[in-house]
C-alpha cells in the first residue's frame, strides 16, 4: 500500500456521504480501527526488540481512545503537568514520562504525584528538582542535543537546528555536569526526528554515540523520542530494531520509544461541507465550514497540504479549488485540490490523517465552533464523543457567567 492510499484504508472502500452523511459539519471522526491497527505494528517492535512504547500525548490526547491503545503500549509521554496528569488518569496502570523544556516551583509537587520518569533539559533544571524528584523515587532523565538536524524544511520541527534550546549540548554537559549531578540520572533522553524513517535515527544514534558515548553505558534507560514513523507504509522497521538491538547490546540500557503521529497516524477524519463557491480571476475558490487555521492549524504552521478524500492535485482532474475557511484570515487557505466534478454548496469533504495535531491544538479563533469529536467502533458504528458551542468560546475569555 502507498502513501496515499493508506490514508483513507480505514473507510474500507466506502465514500464519505454513505458514512458520515448523517453527522453535523464540522466534526473530527476518531477510527477506533486504524487506532488498533498502529497499536498492533507498535506492540511488535516492541515484542521484537524488548524496548517499550509510549503514546506522545502531545500529538493525539482524545483519551477515550486510549484504552483502544493502551494494550499495546506502556504508558504515555506528556509536555508538563496536565499532559502527565491525563496519562496518569485515563492510562491507568502504564507508565507516565514527562519532558518539559523547564519546570516551574509552583507545579513540581504535583508533577510528581503523576510521573515516575522525569526528564530534565538542562544541568541547571536537573540541579533545581533532580533531588527531589529522587527523593520522591522517580526515574530521572536529561535530554541531551546531539547536534545532528536529520531534516530538511521543517526547521520549526528541528530541536537540533542552531541556537535550539532543547537538550543539553556536550559543550554545555561539559561545563555543567559534576558527577553528583550524573549519579542522579536513570537515562539519557534525546528527540530530534520529525515524521521520518529509521536511517534518520541510524544517522542520530551514531551521533550520540560519538558525542555522548561515554554517558549510556553509566545509565539505566534510553529514550530515543518521537517522530519515528513507525506505522506509515514501507517505514523500515529491520533498521529501527537494528538501532534498537544495537543500543541495548552495546550499553545495556532498556530502550524507551515515545511517538506521538505514529499512534494515531491515518485514524482520524475531518468532514466539512461547502459552503460556497466563488471566482477570484483565474481562481475558483470553495468556502468550507471548517477552518485550516481553527481546526488544522499545522496546515498553516508546519505547513502542509492535507490529504483530501477524492481530490487530485491541482490541475491533476477536471475543476481545480483553492479550499479555505469561513474566517476572515486571509491565509487560511486549506490548499489547492482538483475534482471530478464542480463543487456546489452542501458537498461534504473528507480530510484524512485528521487525528494527530489536531484536536489537541484546536481553537476558536474568529468564534470558529470547535468541530464535535465522534468516534468509530471497529464494527463502524459512530458515537458522539463530545459536541461544543457558544460557551466553550466564551468561556475562556473572562468572567464566567
Ligand atoms: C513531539 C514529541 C514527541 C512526539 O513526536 P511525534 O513526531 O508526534 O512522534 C515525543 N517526544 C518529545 C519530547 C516530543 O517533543
Amino acid at each position: 500500500m502507498d502513501t496515499k492510499t493508506a490514508v483513507f484504508s480505514g473507510l474500507g472502500g466506502e465514500t464519505p456521504e454513505a458514512l458520515f452523511g448523517k453527522l453535523p459539519t464540522p466534526c473530527y471522526i476518531l477510527d477506533e480501527k486504524m487506532l488498533r491497527r498502529n497499536g498492533k505494528i507498535l506492540a511488535e517492535v516492541a515484542a521484537q526488540t524488548g524496548c517499550r512504547i509510549l503514546l506522545a500525548q502531545k500529538a493525539f490526547s482524545n483519551y477515550d481512545l486510549y484504552p483502544v491503545l493502551a494494550p499495546f503500549l506502556a504508558g504515555t509521554e506528556a509536555s508538563g503537568l496536565y499532559e502527565a496528569r491525563l496519562g496518569a488518569e485515563e492510562m491507568p496502570g502504564g507508565e507516565v514520562h514527562v519532558f518539559s523544556a523547564a519546570y516551574r516551583e509552583d507545579q513540581f509537587p504535583e508533577l510528581l504525584q503523576y510521573a515516575d520518569h522525569i526528564v530534565f533539559n538542562s544541568p541547571s533544571q536537573l540541579r533545581r528538582f533532580g533531588p527531589r524528584a529522587k527523593a520522591a523515587g522517580k526515574s530521572v532523565g536529561l535530554r541531551i542535543n546531539p547536534e545532528c538536524s536529520t531534516q530538511e524544511g521543517h526547521a520549526i520541527y528541528d530541536p537540533c537546528a542552531p541556537g535550539s534550546r532543547l537538550g543539553t549540548t556536550r559543550a554545555q554537559w561539559d561545563k555543567d555536569m559534576d558527577e553528583e549531578l550524573v549519579e542522579l540520572l536513570d537515562g539519557i533522553h534525546f528527540h530530534t526526528l520529525c515524521e521520518q524513517d529509521a536511517d534518520a535515527l541510524d544517522v542520530t544514534l551514531q551521533a550520540v554515540e560519538s558525542k555522548f558515548g561515554d554517558i549510556p553505558p553509566r545509565m539505566k534507560w534510553l529514550n530515543m523520542g518521537g517522530g519515528h514513523h513507525i506505522t506509515r507504509p514501507g517505514y523500515q522497521l529491520g533498521v529501527l530494531g537494528k538501532c534498537i538491538r544495537r543500543a541495548m547490546e552495546k550499553w545495556h540500557v532498556s530502550v524507551y520509544l515515545e511517538p506521538g503521529e505514529a499512534c494515531a497516524l491515518n485514524a482520524g477524519y475531518l468532514a466539512t461541507r461547502v459552503l460556497d463557491v466563488l471566482q477570484n480571476g483565474d481562481t475558483d475558490l470553495a468556502i468550507v465550514d471548517t477552518s485550516a487555521a481553527c481546526h488544522m492549524p499545522d496546515v498553516i504552521e508546519m505547513p502542509y497540504r492535507p490529504p483530501l478524500y477524492g481530490s487530485g492535485a491541482a490541475g491533476e482532474k477536471a475543476v481545480t479549488y483553492r479550499l479555505g475557511g469561513p474566517t476572515c484570515l486571509s491565509g487560511d487557505i486549506i490548499g489547492d485540490y482538483s475534482f471530478d466534478q464542480p463543487l456546489v454548496p452542501g458537498d461534504l469533504l473528507l480530510f484524512g490523517d485528521m487525528a494527530i495535531y489536531s484536536t489537541c491544538k484546536n481553537n476558536t479563533f474568529n468564534g470558529m465552533p470547535l468541530p464535535a469529536i465522534y468516534r468509530r467502533s471497529e464494527g463502524g458504528s459512530l458515537e458522539m464523543l463530545r459536541t461544543f458551542g457558544y460557551g466553550d468560546f466564551k468561556d475562556r475569555l473572562g468572567k464566567k457567567q
